[in-house]
């Protein structure tokens, strides 16, 4: 054991690098938090810092093992065993869990720019200054190392079909639950049921194999939701999750596609590479025929999420709504919506297949 913890100590500063990376509230001056570490790609700010720049204040209890955070809306409180924040008695699922490195717990910039801006109600400005692409951890952890070994490209295909197959994965299950509605309807079963209805539609009127990551309510490693995208005739994976916020107005579907697909211009809006990217190709064609059959669509955003995977293999994970919201999630729940969705997806992914076809 005691050879365990040396070795630890030597490896954790080995395995981060330093950083730095600008907060702010929309409309104020950003400041410069320095006190940051670099993990595996992942910045880890200090809450402490990051609730000062936005006004809020926190501390951590010792005896709870947990930090509380003081909000406008009750108290929040995160833990580094929990990929959870409660507040007012419910969960929120963290992309990442929160660390203790160096003495200071800490949490990734999807807590800023998600937790953290519902409980200011304000958008919050991030700027990673020493983004992962220049600082690249010089020793990755085993499991990184597997995750990268996943890289899913695009195939050509030469027969006749359009598209060979489509992976597609319902998010989270099992003790993994995803977002929980304020009714106790889970984000797990909303996925499966669009991934089964979408996967059946897909398999009936294009006659191609289906290839769902789950199919039923069950846990899997990220390492086994790339490994059942990387089967060599898939050319779509769809990846499937819905959202809750603070806000009980926000509604829609929201599309995300790898962030090295997407590029920003000077004023921050979102632009097209030129390089062709199926990926974005895919989320135009989705975002369209929803927007067609009358459904709220967000916009198209970039991800910098391992859960994507690399490579340009066709990728879209779809947000497919507010669980927040009480009137989209009557919807979600009710199946004649589930099949206009679902309908939606399966012409964009048709429409998609034509068009990367036709070049
Ligand atoms: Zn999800």
């Amino acid at each position: 054991m005691r050879f365990f913890i040396i070795l630890l100590c030597f490896f954790l500063p080995l395995q981060s690098a330093f950083a730095a990376v600008d907060i702010a509230l929309r409309g104020k001056e950003p400041v410069r938090l320095e006190d940051v570490y670099q993990q595996d790609g992942v910045p880890y700010i200090a809450i402490e810092d990051a609730l000062d720049v936005v006004g809020l204040t926190g501390h951590w209890d010792s005896i709870r093992h947990s930090f509380l955070i003081k909000t406008k809306r009750g108290r929040a409180e995160i833990s580094p065993a929990s990929g959870f924040m409660k507040i007012s008695g419910e969960y929120y699922p963290l992309q990442d869990k929160p660390r203790f490195i160096d003495g200071r717990l800490r949490v990734t910039d999807s807590f800023i720019l998600n937790q953290l801006a519902q409980l200011t109600g304000q958008s919050i400005y991030f700027r990673n200054l020493d983004p992962a692409t220049n600082s690249a951890p010089a020793k990755q952890s085993n499991n990184l190392e597997k995750l990268f070994s996943f890289l899913l490209n695009k195939k050509t295909t030469k027969n006749g079909s359009l598209i060979r197959a489509v992976a597609i994965d319902p998010g989270h299950g099992g003790l993994d639950t995803g977002v929980i509605a304020p009714s106790g309807y889970k984000e797990k079963q909303l996925n499966l049921e669009v991934a089964e209805k979408l996967a059946k539609q897909l398999k009936m009127k294009l006659g191609i194999p289906i290839y769902l990551s789950r199919d039923g309510d069950y846990e899997l490693t990220m390492e086994q939701r790339l490994q059942s995208a990387s089967k060599e005739d898939i050319d779509v994976w769809i990846l499937l999750h819905a959202q809750a916020a603070f806000s009980a107005e926000l509604r829609g579907v929201t599309l995300f596609i790898r962030a090295e697909e997407m590029t920003k211009n000077v004023s921050g809006e979102n632009v097209v590479k030129p390089v062709k990217s199926g990926s974005l190709l895919l989320a135009n064609n989705l975002a369209l025929a929803l927007r067609e059959s009358a459904i709220n669509v967000r916009g198209i955003y970039p991800s910098s999420r391992l859960s994507l995977g690399r490579g340009n293999l066709p990728t879209v994970q779809v947000e497919l709504g507010f669980l927040s919201n009480p009137e989209e999630l009557q919807q979600l729940q009710s199946s004649d919506y589930q099949n206009k969705i679902v309908k939606a997806l399966y012409t964009g992914i048709r429409r998609y297949a034509k068009q990367s076809k036709e070049k």
